[in-house]
């Protein structure tokens, strides 16, 4: 028995400047986002410059890690060759408390399960030795 079966085949983010930083928080199961320093206003994808107020200066804030299904798309056919086994799926818009939005995966949820306004929570998973990503479970209320 070999171990290629467990070999983590799906696209990996590129690990550089700030992606890099985000996803390295993750290692570290903190899920932190950038807060302008100047005005308060959360982002995310990562990048140098708030939008809200033009000012360069901002955080690694830690968010709560408490959102909610904002949308979802189901995948019918698979895109790339290393998701034919999970179609369909959902690709799911989470909105943190924060009130950022990252593309995630609600983990042991069939789409139809996915309702708008779902309470979810953030769980890490490591995918690899270096990566480990952010997904969603679902919170009981
Ligand atoms: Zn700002």
């Amino acid at each position: 028995m070999t171990q290629t079966a467990n070999v983590y085949q799906k696209p990996l983010p590129a690990m550089g400047g700030l992606t890099g930083e985000f996803y390295g928080w993750c290692k570290r199961r903190e899920l932190r986002f950038q807060r302008c320093t100047g005005c308060g206003s959360w982002r995310h994808v990562p990048r140098e410059q708030c939008a809200a107020c033009g000012s360069p200066s901002w955080e690694w804030a830690r968010s709560s890690g408490r959102g909610s299904v904002f949308t979802w798309t189901v995948v019918a056919r698979a895109m790339h060759p290393s998701f034919q086994d999970d179609v369909p799926y959902a690709a799911v818009v989470i909105e943190l408390e924060e009130g950022v939005r990252l593309v995630s995966e609600v983990v042991h949820c069939p789409p139809e399960a996915l309702d708008i306004g779902m309470p979810v929570e953030v769980v890490f998973e490591d995918v690899t030795p270096e990566v480990t990503l952010p997904k969603f479970r679902r919170v009981q209320t």
